[in-house]
């Protein structure tokens, strides 16, 4: 599973080294494509549950779930986040960042660090004795206590032989609920924040989920192991395996 995560990571890394204004979607989705078979993996989204691409791109107002598209091209001034996951000799690892395409702005720049540092006060709470909820409230709290809002209807999850498995990893919730964690589980957490508003709506292609409000929003993830000790971020390239 290490292997599956390093290459996510490093197919995340890649992804970001592409990101700049005239780019297609569709031209990173591509490149992610073969990136990831060329390391001897499959990309674990294509075709799951029926999704076009290699990973999901999604810009601005776009919180996830975006379908690739030579049709949309990046400008200098949005952000994109980039959810990619590699599936690697029976296992997936499973990942998130949100980029930059060029200079943005600085209530753009305070959403993507606020988003980045909330998945690692989540992941602070991974740790075996814990709850899901300390997690969960982690993220709430720091992003709610920021001026920022949480959809409550996407979530992180467990992740390992399936790309989603139990248990769900909420964005919101309270501390000292939910299931217990124990070493040997391997979480995906997942922050999806956005700006002005919790609600979300779907696009008629049935997949884009956006901003109800049709302001930026921002996703950052990692897949996380429980150990007896701190957790181990399984997605930073350095930990790979
Ligand atoms: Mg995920």
């Amino acid at each position: 599973m290490l292997k599956a995560c390093e290459i996510s990571a490093l197919a995340l890394k890649h992804a970001g080294s592409l990101v700049r204004p005239g780019v297609s979607t569709w031209e990173i989705d591509k490149s992610l494509g073969n990136f990831i078979k060329s390391m001897g993996a499959k990309p674990s989204f294509k075709g799951l549950y029926g999704f076009p691409g290699n990973a999901c791109i999604s810009v601005n107002e776009e919180l996830i779930h975006g379908i690739p598209s030579k049709k949309r091209i990046l400008r200098e001034g949005d952000i994109v986040s980039v959810d990619v996951g590699a599936f690697k000799d029976g296992y997936h690892g499973d990942n998130t960042a949100t980029f930059a395409v060029g200079e943005i702005s600085g209530k753009a720049r305070r959403l993507l660090e606020v988003t980045e540092q909330s998945l690692y006060e989540g992941i602070k709470r991974a740790v075996s004795g814990n709850r899901v909820g300390d997690i969960s409230g982690a993220i709430q709290g720091y992003c709610e206590s920021r001026g920022y809002f949480v959809p409550e209807e996407y979530f992180g999850h467990g992740v390992g032989r399936d790309l989603h498995e139990e248990p769900n990893v909420p964005n919101v919730g309270k501390p000292g609920r939910g299931p217990r964690l124990t070493p040997g589980m391997t979480l995906a957490i997942e922050p999806m924040i956005n700006s002005t508003t919790a609600r979300t709506r779907t696009l008629s292609d049935n997949w884009t989920v956006v901003e109800a409000n049709g302001n930026l929003s921002a996703h950052f993830e990692h897949t996380v192991l429980i150990t007896s000790g701190e957790p181990l971020v399984m997605t930073m390239v350095e930990h790979g395996g």
